[in-house]
């Protein structure tokens, strides 16, 4: 079972409470890429990179089961670098700079060796190139998986609801879903946004936990309460790749599964806070995830006697 991921591969400096750091490696496919790859393999990897991206990353993504051969490497440009800081509860931050850089001219091209795949997540990225690899794709995946961002909706509003009429499930943060929809509540924001495509949709809400919609349904997954959150990076692109590397490993997208997945999206973010950049997710076993799971199975467990 196959899972292709787009996404950027970037160089991110962060500035948190508790400290910053310069240059590190981030971007939201390398952050989908660790996360899914402890669920299923390969993972085939669409992004575009410049001469400074580090090979070791390169060779730890492909110990762990990512394929690079949709990774364009230019000799010439510097990779995607973004920049920024959060606020004192970390639950919002301020991008402080986006170097697109080598996304400029990206024109992403699917392997040969990646079509026939049945997953696909979008991660954010512009949504022109998300729709442009929808459209490579020779059979449409059982499942379009897809994150954005506010940036792109600031300045691409009409190519991100060209993408939303193609796509399965969309993941975006409580303030993206009402600048998305124009609606202060969130369920009707939620009725909004599935008018406009997905069938699933998912609103982030960071530290308090992520809601689940589907039809009349919705669910609520809560975040773990943690002692020391160290940097919210990459949370959302974590969550994202856990979902669908669940989804992806146990091959069953019906709403009761999705339910599950939201909660193994939440224990990979819950590790990805835990350590500035990536770093985290590359230290952690099946055992350390699935002794997080059991911490969301206790947080969630209780008994009422309705009489
Ligand atoms: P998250 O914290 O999950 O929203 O993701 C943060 C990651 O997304 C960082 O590592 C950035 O490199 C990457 N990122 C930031 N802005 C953008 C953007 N406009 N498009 C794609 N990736 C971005």
């Amino acid at each position: 079972m196959s899972v292709i991921c787009v996404g950027t591969m970037a160089f991110d400096t962060i500035e948190t409470p508790f400290g910053k750091a310069e240059r590190i490696v981030g971007g939201s496919g390398t952050y989908v890429a660790y996360a899914a790859g402890n669920f299923v393999k390969p993972i085939q990897q669409i992004s575009i990179v410049g001469y400074d991206f580090p090979q070791d990353e390169m060779n730890e993504l492909k110990k762990r089961g990512v394929e690079l051969d949709g990774v364009e490497i230019v000799k010439d440009k510097k990779s995607f670098f973004w920049s920024g800081k959060y606020h004192m509860d970390m639950n919002s931050r301020d991008t402080l700079v986006t170097d697109l850089n080598v996304l400029e001219d990206f024109n992403p091209k699917v392997p040969d060796s990646y079509q026939g795949a049945e997953f696909l997540m979008l991660g954010n990225l512009m949504p022109k190139l998300q729709l442009s690899v929808i459209n490579q794709l020779k059979k449409r995946p059982k499942l379009i998986v897809m994150d954005t961002m506010n940036f792109w909706m600031d300045i691409a509003m009409d190519d991100l609801k060209e993408v939303l009429k193609k796509v399965d499930v969309l993941l975006v943060n409580d303030a993206e879903a009402r600048q998305l929809s124009d609606e202060l509540s969130l369920v009707k924001a939620a009725r909004l946004i599935m008018d406009m495509g997905p069938k699933f949709l998912i609103i982030k809400k960071g530290e308090h936990g992520a809601l689940l919609f589907h039809e009349e349904h919705v669910f609520f997954a809560p975040a773990l309460p943690l002692e020391e959150v160290f940097d919210p990076t990459g949370a959302g692109d974590t969550f994202a790749g856990g979902f669908i590397g669940h989804l992806a490993k146990t091959k069953d997208i019906s709403f009761g599964n999705m339910k599950t997945a939201i909660i193994v999206g939440s224990a990979m973010a819950s590790f990805c806070v835990e350590k500035f950049g990536p770093e985290r997710l590359k230290e952690i076993t099946k055992e350390d995830i699935d002794a997080r799971l059991s911490e969301f199975v206790q947080l969630v467990n209780f008994d009422i006697d309705l009489v």
